[in-house]
């Protein structure tokens, strides 16, 4: 009951940690998992998460759920299995993962999408969605669905689902390569919200939504041999559009469901950056901190959103807010080593909290 208190208090907004498991070659090298405790252990699902430094200072945090290492996809999934489900009522939903590159947000929100055991949010949601919408069949309903995957790298978008083999590494190109479409997010007057030339794929079943994963991580790797690690870089952003009609009651509704991997949140000073390296990691700053302002800003019920401070935000403006609903993963990785960018992840989580 007091939760439910809480939540009406904070509105739409909820924030999860989860914590990865030391990694075989952190154990190897020592690494303790002391670092992180959970005040109450022994369960998979806690509200507190507590780092220790070596000298003996001890930060708590509370969120709304911590998951510890223990804690399988599926123990994740059904914390946020309603909220998924929301999306197919009508409402806008945008879950993030965000954290320090190696933190898990990509096995959070990914996993390994053909194992079932490993799966992780993108998967499960789905596949939920496609079953619940195959039941409300029986009730009148039949619903379209619309995917579509893009990056966010540099504060510039690039179609995953395009079939052409150019990259946007194409458009920065002084040679004279042909460049890649600029696309450009519109908002109509209507609420209509649109991405100028992004591919939009129909898909009925789990099947198809896989196939199109594949072809979305294939053009990421593109970008990834050619730039140094540029997936922890840019911002990766599935969404899928629900459209359902009642004929018998002349219902409607449009539901939308983002699912977002975000760039590493790892700081200037860690990366040495100049030059280019320097531009990203500015780019990646401003959008994650541009973020950061937007939710704090909707938890306040400000009446100004600086929505148009980044691309991400102004992409997602119409999901970030109003009654729409929004999770974020704050992922954590337990060795000492990543102690520093552990405390900053938790603070940026705490503050949107
Ligand atoms: P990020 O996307 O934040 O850079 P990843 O998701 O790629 O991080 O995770 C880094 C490594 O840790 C990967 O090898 C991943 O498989 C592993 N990992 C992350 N989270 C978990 C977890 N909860 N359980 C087991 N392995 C994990
Ligand atoms: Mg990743």
């Amino acid at each position: 009951k007091l939760h439910n208190t809480i939540q009406e208090l904070k509105g739409n907004i909820r924030v999860f940690c989860r914590v990865r498991p030391l990694l075989p070659d952190e154990e190897d090298s020592g690494g303790d998992s002391a670092v992180v405790q959970y005040p109450n252990s022994g369960e998979l699902v806690g509200h507190a998460i507590e780092l220790f430094q070596p000298q003996g200072q001890k930060y708590t945090f509370t969120f709304d759920k911590v998951f510890g290492p223990e804690a399988a996809q599926e123990d994740v999934f059904i914390e946020i299995s309603q909220l998924v489900q929301s999306a197919l009522d009508g409402y806008k939903v945008c879950i993030f993962a965000y954290g320090q590159t190696g933190s898990g947000k990509t096995h959070t929100m990914l996993g390994h999408p053909d194992n079932l055991d490993q799966r992780g949010v993108i998967p499960r949601s789905v596949e939920q969605i496609f079953q619940s919408s195959q039941a409300l069949q029986a009730q009148g309903w039949k619903f379209t669905m619309q995917a579509s995957m893009l990056e966010i790298y540099n504060e510039t978008i690039r179609d995953l689902l395009a079939n052409s083999r150019r990259t946007s590494l194409d458009s920065q190109r002084s040679d004279g390569g042909t460049p890649a479409k600029q696309h450009v997010v519109k908002h109509e007057p209507n609420g209509n919200t649109f991405v100028t030339d992004l591919t939009i794929v129909e898909v009925s079943s789990w099947k198809e939504v896989s196939s199109l994963l594949r072809r979305a991580a294939q053009s990421r790797t593109v970008g990834k041999t050619a730039m140094n690690d540029h997936s922890s870089r840019s911002h990766c952003v599935f969404t899928l559009r629900i459209t359902g009609t009642n004929e018998s009651t002349e219902q409607q509704v449009h539901g939308v469901l983002n699912l977002i991997d975000l760039a590493g949140s790892e700081r200037l000073s860690r990366s040495c950056a100049t030059g280019e390296r320097l531009k990203e990691t500015q780019a990646i700053n401003k959008s994650l901190s541009s973020l950061g302002d937007v939710i704090l800003a909707i938890g306040n019920k400000e009446n100004h959103i600086p929505y148009r401070n980044s691309k991400l935000t102004y992409l997602l403006q119409p999901c970030l807010g109003g009654d729409s609903k929004t999770l974020m993963f704050v992922n954590i990785a337990p060795d000492s080593k990543s102690l520093n960018e552990s405390l900053c992840s938790l603070r940026f989580a705490a503050k949107v909290n």
